[in-house]
């Protein structure tokens, strides 16, 4: 599907479709920036914006203030300046030397994370006649991307040398801020600050310094420095179970669909692909159209409930590609009753729990064949 049926506001197109509001959303980046103070906020938008649709999100974000967008993707970038959003936007990911002269046509900021890659990008914008936009990324315990933190002196010092780069930031990742015990978090913060008064010990301006990613917005108010990185926060859900909930957020997005199809079970007749169900009395069962097609993981087989009229029912045998049975027991429902399979009382966090996986593994499955509905309240 392409960018613009993702981000299709018809709630025609299909009975199962997600819906994202507008007005929490916004909340939600309220609530982070009064938290944080003085800090710029980037808004995470990565992966679809955790699901919820890139393009009508990001918009809705720089609107409500944010004051740049952040994404793990060249693709993505391009996306957003496509639909002609004109806010700063991070590439957080590697580059490949290939995609350079995109970033530069498309006014995007590189992430720096090695000498070879500054001297490409500071080679490239001098062939084309352009200044780079960098922030550098230093790895100070996450072994992703970025330079060590302790060989990191040698490119902060080359990219002062650099005539065609504009070093505009300088950041790092946490790996372990959402844990209960901070002691990693507060190690890798440590080792960011000893890497940064490279600019006080020569009386150069820092350029902006971050690292806090939600769980470091939520549990290290010494590590929102510069700017903050919220991703999963903004959405309303908290990185982890162990994480404080220190600024008050909410749900986001719903995933619904509508019953497909009544019938009444018999005993001895089981239900769905390789007949792991079956009931010894009759029990009523509907069938609902989604599966894990639509990224509704075949893992909450006989594990997830959903919410008919009000109550929580189980789904009943495998998930299919494209679509679930859920038992009714004696209750009742009928075809074109709403069914929430995400939103009310069932949290990211709880289909998470059913699924064996985390919160934001929810969210970014849900893929681009289910509609997204924007609405406000
Ligand atoms: C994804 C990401 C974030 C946001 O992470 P959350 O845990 O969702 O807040 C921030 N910074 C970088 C570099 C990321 O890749």
């Amino acid at each position: 599907m392409t960018p613009d049926t993702i981000c299709s506001d018809d709630d025609d197109v299909r009975p199962t479709r997600v819906e994202v509001d507008l007005d929490q959303l916004a909340q939600n980046l309220s609530a982070i920036r009064r938290h944080v103070g003085g800090a710029k906020v980037m808004a995470v938008v990565k992966a679809n914006a955790y699901g919820h649709g890139i393009v009508p999100v990001a918009r809705h974000l720089i609107t409500c203030g944010a004051d740049s967008l952040g994404v793990a993707l060249l693709g993505e970038a391009v996306i957003l300046r496509q639909a002609g959003i004109t806010a700063p936007i991070l590439v957080f990911g590697g580059i490949d030397e290939k995609q350079i002269p995109r970033f530069f046509k498309n006014d995007l900021t590189l992430t720096v994370p090695s000498l070879e890659k500054l001297r490409l990008i500071d080679t490239a914008a001098g062939a084309m006649g352009v200044k780079a936009r960098i922030h550098l990324k230093i790895d100070t315990g996450m072994e992703r991307i970025g330079i060590h933190y302790y060989s990191a002196e040698k490119l902060l010092e080359a990219s002062l040398q650099c005539q065609h780069v504009e070093v505009e930031g300088i950041y790092s990742h946490f790996a372990n801020a959402d844990a209960e015990d901070l002691g990693h978090a507060r190690l890798q913060l440590e080792r960011f600050q000893d890497v940064i008064t490279f600019y006080e010990k020569r009386s150069l301006p820092a350029p902006l310094r971050h690292i806090a990613n939600s769980a470091g917005i939520l549990q290290l108010p010494e590590s929102h420095l510069d700017l903050v990185r919220p991703g999963i926060l903004l959405y309303g859900v908290y990185p982890g179970t162990e994480c404080a909930r220190s600024i008050p957020v909410k749900p986001v997005l719903s995933w619904k669909s509508r019953v497909a199809y009544f019938k009444v079970v018999l005993p001895g007749h089981p239900v769905s692909y390789s007949s792991t169900w079956q009931s010894d009395h009759p029990v009523r069962v509907v069938t609902v159209p989604v599966g894990y097609g639509d990224g509704y993981f075949r893992a909450l087989s006989n594990r997830a409930e959903v919410i008919i009229a009000g109550q929580r029912y189980p789904v009943i045998g495998r998930v299919c590609m494209d679509q679930i049975m859920v038992n009714l027991e004696q209750g009742s429902a009928y075809n074109g009753d709403d069914v929430i399979l995400l939103g009310g009382d069932i949290t990211a966090e709880e289909m998470a729990n059913w699924a064996g996986t985390i919160p934001y593994e929810v969210l970014t499955n849900i893929n681009t064949r289910v509609p997204r509905v924007y609405h406000h309240g």
